[in-house]
């Protein structure tokens, strides 16, 4: 092959697991997928999935079936932990008024990753690589990437699945707006005293939520959001203290609490792009938008993204010389609204979680309590919260 025609139809970058998703889903549409994947150590977080991510998950045979990977996620109660002033009503959402079996699932994403990359093993036409890209210049009729072994080949759509601080994104030039808070999250796995049977418990502290998820039998994953100094003064005094604060902000509600695992912090900020795609380049996953983990929303965000990029391959004609800058030109409108209306959903109720100023407390609590009395507003908040579209 001439070195200057291109080596693969879509390059894939960045093995998190939009990566992964977007891989298998492009080979599976028949384009020659390179994903570069480099090696990293096992993502320890679990990730809530809304049904209709997991319904994405397996009509695109991503996973089996959720039982066999993951936890279902059947009520979700809100308590305000605040000693504001206008506190909201302790709220219980339960799938049944919702008429669904659960909200979602909640899996490991160890798990997911596994399962994908299983997948991805069976199909001739991913060739996946532990190479991170090092550069990349575009041109009209495709592009040419150099990557960290110092090889240099060339392919007509890049995908940038490369977390918040993308290449991809950089390198192609696409604007982003970004904010970083002083809260960040810190996770583990809990076994409790008393189990959650399928509820998701979220404190609401003034500093953000302590949130209780389920993970089968007696097991809680912790997602605590708190100042950055918060989180590493209380990590800093070792497992007993460690323990005896978690009792603390979980209001010995479960009884006793054992921590099972390491603990791992991750600093919070929000991105988002003006567009996500065009000139043959498309941004899925944290590439394209990031928030603080409230609400559930990155991946099941990020599996959309791969949904539409899905939706997009399916229809690509290789004949048309220009297929590549078309498919992104698409993606990016079919993703546009979406991205924006989710984007200010979860920014607006994460200021409105932290913000000491009376009126947003007043609406915060009103909301709760309208979602709490009003069932037509529940179905509608349900369906916005679980990425109906
Ligand atoms: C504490 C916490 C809890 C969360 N809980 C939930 C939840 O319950 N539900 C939910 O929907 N979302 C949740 N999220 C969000 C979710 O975890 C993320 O949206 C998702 O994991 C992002 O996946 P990604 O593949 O886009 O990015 P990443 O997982 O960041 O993967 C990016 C990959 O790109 C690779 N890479 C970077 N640069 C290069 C390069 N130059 N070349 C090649 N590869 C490169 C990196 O090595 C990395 O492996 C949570 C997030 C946090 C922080």
């Amino acid at each position: 092959m001439n070195q200057f025609e291109p080596q693969y139809d879509a390059v894939v970058v960045g093995g998190g697991l939009t990566g992964l998703a977007a891989a298998i889903t492009l080979a599976k549409a028949g384009l020659e997928t390179l994903h570069l994947s480099p090696e990293v150590p096992p993502d320890r977080r679990t990730s809530a999935l809304m049904m209709p991510s997991v319904q994405f998950l397996t009509d695109s045979g991503l996973i089996d079936t959720p039982e066999a990977l993951g936890h279902a996620l059947t009520q979700i109660r809100i308590i305000d932990a605040t000693n504001r002033l206008l506190r909201a009503p302790e709220t219980l959402f339960d799938a049944q008024q919702a008429d669904i079996p659960a909200f979602g699932w909640n899996f490991a994403n160890i798990k997911l990753t596994e399962s994908f990359k299983n997948i991805a093993a069976t199909l001739e036409n991913i060739t996946t690589s532990p190479c991170t890209l090092a550069a990349l210049t575009l041109s009209d009729a495709f592009h040419t990437l150099t990557l960290s072994d110092g090889t240099t080949l060339c392919a007509n759509l890049i995908i940038g699945a490369d977390g918040k601080k993308s290449f991809v994104r950089g390198a192609a030039g696409f604007s982003t707006r970004e904010h970083a808070f002083s809260q960040s999250a810190l996770v583990c796995d809990l076994a409790l005293g008393r189990p959650l049977n399928g509820a998701s418990v979220e404190f609401h502290y003034s500093n953000g939520p302590f949130t209780l998820v389920p993970a089968g039998a007696n097991r809680a994953n912790l997602v605590w959001i708190d100042q950055d100094s918060t989180l590493r003064q209380a990590l800093s005094g070792g497992t007993e203290a460690l323990t005896a604060r978690l009792m603390e902000k979980s209001q010995r509600l479960f009884g006793s609490l054992e921590i099972l695992s390491s603990s791992f912090i991750f600093p919070l900020s929000t991105l988002t792009v003006n567009k996500a795609g065009g000139n043959g380049i498309a941004l899925i996953g944290e590439a394209a938008h990031a928030f603080p983990p409230i609400g559930a929303q990155g991946l099941n965000l990020g599996l959309r993204d791969v949904a539409d990029l899905a939706q997009i391959a399916g229809s690509i004609n290789k004949s048309d010389p220009n297929w590549a800058s078309r498919a992104s030109t698409d993606y990016a409108q079919l993703r546009h609204a979406d991205l924006v209306q989710t984007g200010s959903v979860v920014d607006a109720l994460f200021r409105s979680l932290l913000l000491e100023m009376l009126p947003a407390q007043a609406l915060r609590s009103g909301g709760l309590w309208a979602l709490k009395l009003l069932p037509a507003l529940r179905k509608q908040a349900f369906a916005i919260g679980m990425g109906r579209r």
